[in-house]
């Protein structure tokens, strides 16, 4: 016993050689300015889940929606469920129409 050692997990010679990526890091940053602009225009995640379904799973969301009885958590939750990815807070902004797809329309 004793002869088994375990080798650091991080070699300290390396120290920060090891953690370049492919790209430079600003590259996501011009993300950022070049994809918010074009989000403007496009729905919430409520509104693609909306645009999205067909038949009664939509006439459901709707209802959802515009009942009170269904809290943000609540269709969150039965969204989840369902498989659906939408924001929590998606939810309510849809209902106030502060989201995207409000200011899309007018
Ligand atoms: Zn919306």
């Amino acid at each position: 016993m004793g002869a088994f050692v375990v080798p650091p997990l991080v070699n300290p010679s390396a120290h920060g050689s090891g953690v370049r990526t492919r790209r430079p890091t600003v590259a996501l940053a011009d993300r950022v300015k070049t994809t918010a602009p074009n989000m403007a225009g496009m729905p919430c995640s409520v509104g693609v889940l909306l645009d999205t379904l067909q038949g009664e799973e939509r006439d459901a969301l709707v209802h959802m929606l515009a009942s009170r009885q269904w809290s943000q958590a609540m269709v969150w939750k039965a969204l989840t469920d369902e498989g659906y990815e939408v924001g929590m807070q998606s939810i309510n902004r849809h209902r106030g129409g502060k989201c995207r797809c409000a200011k899309a329309n007018r």
